[in-house]
């Protein structure tokens, strides 16, 4: 249901809420404005309003005190035909330590179809209780069916503390479930903790093109929602023997309900999946070209790693942005990462600094790279990734 609010009476016809709408929610009938589902609540609209006609609803804070009727963290599970993401069971590591840290239980939400086993595998990386919605609506991710549930689910258990992986899925699912709670959401965190005089959230990630890091709180609304980046925490043990409490949840949906269809999957041409690499092996500008990219793919083939990239040499073209790592690419955490012809800008050491080991080779010494790498190498990359690449086929063959 759209969220705007026209008063019939003060609409003056003149459309010029029709011509700003950027997503078509908007139309003149019989010389008043309509809207339809397409509204976001963007609000473009109520600033060119000349009587004020268009509002949208009071965003109301909680009623003093509702906020601690709130306990209990959650996470999403997310999977793909059967398979847990891997972020998932990294939110669960740190859902248990800030449960553990409140007193409260951790709770897992799990959706699909045939889902049950990954509701055991919550159990056994950490989860005390787990929803599981099993329905063949739910087989594939989709916005509407996954966020009612999840909805629906909040507004019945109040969670205070809810956690979503930062990977496309779970990036539109959080906004759009946050919106219908009208909480906080924030995006892309690289860092929680809880106050321990507040029991509230501190939830960091960087900001102003990564050159702060902001820590978020969310005092007046529940539950404080946050996506979390990928490998920013660590999987934690795997406990089969872990007890805990599955809770089915019916699910009254059917396929007339739901506008979305999935047409089909169309795997990346070059797959690559920095976000699992043990060993990655990245370029900068100093590789120069495409080609460039060569003698590092040649290195990471031995290696049997993957290949990353900074976002220049992304952005001229020389390889594709599902190689980008850092704030605007992908955030990673391999053992071993070596960084070629890479300067070292924050934006950059966003998505990598965590790395187990970083080899950084750049012909400037003075490259910040070198700051926070492990082991640094002055020299021009085109003859010591080749010479890496002699050493360890030769040491690997032996
Ligand atoms: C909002 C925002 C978001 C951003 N997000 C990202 C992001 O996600 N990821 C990212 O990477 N960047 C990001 N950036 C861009 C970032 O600020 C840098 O511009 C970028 O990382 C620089 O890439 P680079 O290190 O490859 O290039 P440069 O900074 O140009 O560095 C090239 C390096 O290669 C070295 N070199 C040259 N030739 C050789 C050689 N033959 N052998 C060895 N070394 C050599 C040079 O000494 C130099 O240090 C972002 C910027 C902004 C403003």
């Amino acid at each position: 249901m759209p969220l705007l609010i026209i008063d019939e009476q003060a609409c003056i016809g003149c459309g010029a809420c029709v011509d700003v709408c950027p997503f078509a929610a908007l139309e003149m009938i019989d010389d008043i404005a309509v809207v339809n589902d397409n509204c976001t609540a963007c609000s473009a609209c109520l600033e060119v309003c000349p009587v004020d006609a268009l509002s949208l609803p009071e965003r109301q804070a909680e009623a003093p005190g509702a906020v601690d009727s709130y306990r209990g963290v959650w996470v999403w599970v997310e999977q793909f035909n059967g398979q847990a993401s891997s972020i998932s069971w990294e939110m669960m590591g740190q859902g248990r330590l800030l449960a553990n840290q409140l007193g409260v239980s951790l709770t897992a939400c799990v959706l699909g179809e045939n889902a049950h086993p990954l509701a055991e595998e919550a159990i056994a990386y950490g989860a005390d209780r787990v929803f599981l919605a099993e329905d063949p609506t739910l087989r594939v991710y989709r916005t509407e069916p996954y966020s009612k549930i999840l909805y629906a689910l909040v507004r019945e258990h109040r969670p205070e503390i809810f956690l979503l992986g930062a990977s496309s899925r779970g990036r539109d699912l959080a906004g759009s479930v946050a919106t219908d709670l009208y909480t906080g959401l924030t995006a892309d965190c690289t860092g929680l903790e809880i106050d321990p005089e507040t029991r509230l959230l501190r939830q960091t990630r960087p900001a102003y093109g990564g050159n702060i890091m902001a820590t978020i709180l969310t005092p007046h609304h529940r539950p404080q929602m946050a996506t979390v980046r990928h490998r920013v925490f660590e999987v934690p043990a795997r406990d089969p023997a872990r007890q805990g409490q599955i809770v089915p949840v019916s699910v009254s949906l059917s396929e007339n309900d739901i506008v979305t269809r999935v047409v089909d999957f169309i795997v990346e041409e070059e797959e690559v999946n920095l976000a699992d690499a043990r060993i990655i092996v990245a370029g900068g500008r100093g590789v120069s070209g495409s080609e460039g990219f060569e003698p590092l793919r040649e290195l990471a083939h031995v290696l049997n790693g993957a290949v990353g990239a900074s976002r220049a040499a992304v952005d001229a073209g020389w390889i594709p942005y599902a190689h980008q790592v850092g704030q605007t690419g992908r955030t990673v955490r391999p053992d071993l990462y070596i960084a070629c012809g890479i300067s070292g800008a924050i934006q950059h050491r966003a998505g990598m600094s965590t790395a187990r080991v970083i080899v950084a080779i750049n012909k400037d010494p003075e490259a910040p790279i070198f700051d926070v790498a492990t082991y640094g190498i002055v020299g021009d990359l085109f003859q010591v990734v080749p010479a890496l690449t002699a050493q360890f086929r030769r040491k690997l063959r032996t």
